[in-house]
């Protein structure tokens, strides 16, 4: 006979993704073993905190702190689209302060696709966890990763698990699921380095450019950063074939 007391615990929306199979999409019984935080269960149970939005305790909202006692009922919901909490913070009219983000190893093709939109995004294949986390809270990055257990980490407020394995359909993912789509700026970032991009003169780079380039271009760009020169061409090419297939009717499908 087991004479733990047990709490109901519910997750909504997506994240489902991270329970098992058998505790997706209903109320399921937790035993309460030893005292813990509802914040300490929910990771127990697989769901990185940076996921979670709001979280209700017997119908009421309570934070990460909160000792979960026997009989209660936990309902926790996901980021801003389960409760529509997006549409209610855009009619309040909260300034928008431009998503900044740092990417995890795995994420490099992710990384140069939301550089070329104009996102500034930190992204080297030699951060360590601890790396990450420290700049994600420290300049208060979102960190996009494909791990779970990095989300999990105390000092990481903004993070976000990335679904999808195709780097095309991860920039989609990310694109609705921080509705980034108004605010995309085609070179605005340096995809080598994250530097700013800005026009400059043909006439200060003349030295720089191949023959052909000299002769057949005649607006450049420069990374701030590196000195990266941009021009008409391929680079606009990759550009426009990127621009034409983002689309903002597929956000939260
Ligand atoms: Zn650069």
């Amino acid at each position: 006979m087991n004479t733990h007391p047990h709490a109901e615990f519910r997750f909504y929306e997506e994240l489902n993704d991270f329970l098992p199979r058998e505790k997706r999409k209903l109320t399921f019984d937790y035993p309460l073993l030893r005292r813990a935080s509802v914040k300490d269960i929910i990771e127990a149970l697989g769901v990185p905190h940076t996921e979670v939005e709001v979280i209700l305790a017997n119908g009421e909202s309570v934070d990460f702190g909160y000792i979960v006692g026997g009989g209660d009922r936990i309902s926790v919901y996901p980021m801003f689209e389960s409760l529509d909490i997006r549409p209610l913070l855009k009619l309040r009219e909260l300034p928008l302060r431009q998503p900044r983000f740092v990417l995890d190893c795995h994420l490099g093709r992710l990384a140069r696709y939301l550089r070329q939109l104009g996102f500034d995004t930190l992204y080297r294949n030699d951060y360590s966890d601890e790396g990450l986390a420290t700049i994600s809270a420290g300049e208060k990055r979102i960190l996009l990763t494909r791990d779970r257990n990095l989300l999990k980490r105390r000092i990481i407020d903004h993070g976000y698990f990335v679904r999808n394995q195709d780097p095309r359909r991860q920039l989609d993912e990310v694109l609705a699921r921080f509705d980034l789509y108004s605010d995309i700026e085609p070179f605005g970032r340096c995809t080598r380095c994250n530097g700013e991009v800005a026009a400059v003169d043909k006439t200060e780079i003349l030295d720089r450019l191949e023959a052909g380039t000299r002769q057949n271009f005649d607006e450049f760009w420069q990374c701030s950063s590196c000195g990266q020169i941009y021009w008409e061409g391929s680079h606009f090419e990759k550009m426009k074939s990127l621009t034409d297939t983002l689309d903002p009717s597929k956000r939260g499908g």
